[in-house]
């Protein structure tokens, strides 16, 4: 396996090399400078808190006038607890234990060991940012963050503030500012491939049970998947993830919705990063670093496009080794988490009608619990423990990464 393309907090590990002493006066150096996080939602509030817990000075610079999350509805699995710990209650709104898998007539039902938690965005954010702030990290909010580059110690930021133009310095920046992230643009990443994601808010059907999340196989529509997520008893957020233009996504899933009798209340849509391969998270630009979390570095499952979990991941891993100063296990493990989700993605990809058909056949009683016992935040257990229970799910597999192959 190729080795992770990023060694270490700075050269913080360089000079400590087989000499304790030096790494703790270089530790006790990096607490009083400050760290620059661009972008205060999930994955910069996160690793905001994480550093500032840690005793690093930092600073959360976010574009829009204050902080006011519009409310969304987000699906995690019970991860979010583990990472979050109490904190995570606040945002939980309802919990999900069974998924039913739909395509041409047939059906399969998945029952979750561990329940999926429904968040709510708009209590999640202003709770990263409290717990940010009581461990010290400052906020600028109508921030706009320009560009960067060298200065005679590290990093020289141009922000936009207030409608003036403004310069900070920092020692180290995180761009946590999204999938169309300016930090890694002008840092020198190459920019990240998006899809759309359109969602209508709908009344929750009367034969969908608010604890069952649906998804619909229909490759004629989308190579992804239809999902319906009850956000309570009474609603729900109904999905696409679409190829090509947000127009094009949003006309299939108005024609979805009128197909199923179902009528949108609101509108909800972003572009979302794909991941495809391993983006290495630092950058060094003359004395100082650069680093990306969440969605800035494609920290998102591609086969169900679910970011939440896996930018706090990222987050954690940033945090990690610019506190310790080591190599961190948790962005390694990300990887592997994500290339799994990438291989599966692909099998997936070129799946035609009679392909999913045979997929929902093929989840016979065995397969489907082991489905449902291991978080899908361990996907590289999840597929073996899959495959081992159900051989014949590996040839369907292979045919679609073939048909991959065809198609390019
Ligand atoms: C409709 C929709 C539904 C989704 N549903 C789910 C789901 O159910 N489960 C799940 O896990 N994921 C879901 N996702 C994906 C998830 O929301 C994202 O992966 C996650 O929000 C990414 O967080 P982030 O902090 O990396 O980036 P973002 O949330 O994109 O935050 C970027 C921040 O940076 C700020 N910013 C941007 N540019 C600048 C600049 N130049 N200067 C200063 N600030 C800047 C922005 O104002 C923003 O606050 C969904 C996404 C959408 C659009």
């Amino acid at each position: 396996m190729e080795p992770l393309n990023w060694v270490s907090a700075g050269n913080l590990l360089e000079r400590s090399t087989g000499v304790g002493e030096t790494k703790q006066a270089s530790l006790a150096e990096q607490e009083n400078r400050e760290v620059i996080v661009v972008g205060g939602s999930a994955a910069g509030l996160f690793t905001a808190a994480k550093l500032a817990r840690g005793g690093r000075a930092v600073r959360v610079l976010d574009s829009k006038p204050e902080l006011d999350p519009a409310p969304r509805s987000l699906i995690v699995t019970h991860h979010f607890r583990n990472l979050l710990g109490p904190a995570a209650a606040a945002s939980v709104k309802n919990e999900i234990r069974r998924f039913e898998l739909f395509t041409d007539g047939r059906s399969a039902q998945i029952a979750l060991r561990d329940p999926d938690l429904i968040i709510e965005r708009a209590r999640l954010i202003p709770a990263l940012a409290e717990d940010a702030r009581q461990h010290g990290a400052q906020f600028s909010y109508d921030t706009r963050f320009l560009s960067l580059g060298p200065n005679a110690r590290a990093l020289r930021l141009e922000v936009e503030s207030g409608g003036q133009k403004e310069e900070l310095h920092a020692d180290q920046v995180i761009g946590a500012d999204g999938a169309t992230s300016r930090v890694a643009r002008t840092a020198g990443w190459p920019p990240v491939e998006t899809v759309p994601l359109v969602q209508a808010i709908v009344k929750l059907p009367a034969d969908c049970p608010p604890d069952t999340t649906r998804v619909w196989f229909v490759p004629d529509d989308t190579p992804y998947f239809y999902w319906l997520i009850p956000e309570n008893e009474n609603r729900g957020a109904l999905g696409i993830i679409g190829e090509g233009s947000g127009q094009e996504t949003k006309k299939r899933i108005e024609q979805f919705l009128e197909k199923k009798g179902m009528t949108a209340l609101e509108w909800q849509g972003a572009r979302i990063p794909v991941y495809r391969k391993w983006i290495p998270v630092r950058r060094r630009i003359g004395n100082g670093e650069v680093f990306l979390v969440g969605d800035a570095a494609a920290q998102v499952k591609v086969s169900t496009v679910g970011g939440i979990v896996t930018g706090f991941r990222g987050a954690q891993g940033v945090a990690d080794a610019l506190l310790a100063g080591t190599r961190s296990t948790e962005l390694r493990e990300l990887r592997r988490e994500l290339g799994t989700h990438w291989l599966i993605r692909r099998a997936l990809h070129y799946f035609q009608q009679r392909d999913y058909s045979q997929l929902v056949d093929l989840l016979n009683d065995s397969t489907r619990e082991s489905l449902g016992e291991i978080n899908r935040d361990e996907s590289t257990k999840l597929l073996w423990n899959v495959i081992r229970r159900q051989p014949r799910l590996v040839l369907l597999g292979l045919r679609g990464l073939l048909m991959g192959k065809r198609a390019q």
